[in-house]
């Protein structure tokens, strides 16, 4: 059953609940654009993990809640689209930077070869140029400025 609550880390009533099994649930504000799960917490596994492959700054803004979840920031990443994700040089000016996909022209096709495959190419590419920074609370707009939702 998939529901919305309220976020413990910002307090907004944005917090997206998904049941992905009995036993882990998935929670996605769309309010700060933090995710936690049922997993994030010190002493698991799925976390060590996450500890081994998140940047730097997604570690320092870490939030542990009253129930020992630990948040961090969503990366979202669709090739066809484009990406958003938690930028900056430090916690205090990090903000959200969305990026929007273009389509790769025919004469550019060259620069993009998708690897391990050879003679293909990526028909769209993420275009640095496009780049937007949002608040923190702004993640909706962010979403909607890469059109993940209507605008
Ligand atoms: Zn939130």
């Amino acid at each position: 059953m998939d529901n919305l609550i309220i976020c413990s880390h910002c307090g907004s009533d944005a917090c997206y609940v998904q049941e992905n099994s009995p036993e882990i649930k998935t929670y996605s504000c769309f309010g700060c654009g933090f995710t936690t799960n049922t997993l994030m917490r010190e002493g698991e596994e799925f976390y060590k993990q996450q500890m081994e492959v998140l940047p730097e700054l997604y570690k320092d803004v870490m939030f542990k809640d009253e129930t020992e979840r630990i948040w961090m920031p969503t990366t979202i990443n669709l090739p066809q689209q484009g990406m958003v994700f938690y930028n900056g040089t430090s916690k205090e000016n990090a903000k959200w930077s969305a990026v929007k996909a273009v389509k790769v022209k025919e004469e550019e096709k060259e620069k993009y070869p998708i690897k391990g495959k050879p003679g293909e190419f990526y028909e769209y590419r993420m275009d640095m140029s496009t780049i937007q920074s949002y608040e923190m609370k702004e993640f909706m707009e962010a979403l909607s400025f890469i059109g993940v939702l209507p605008e």
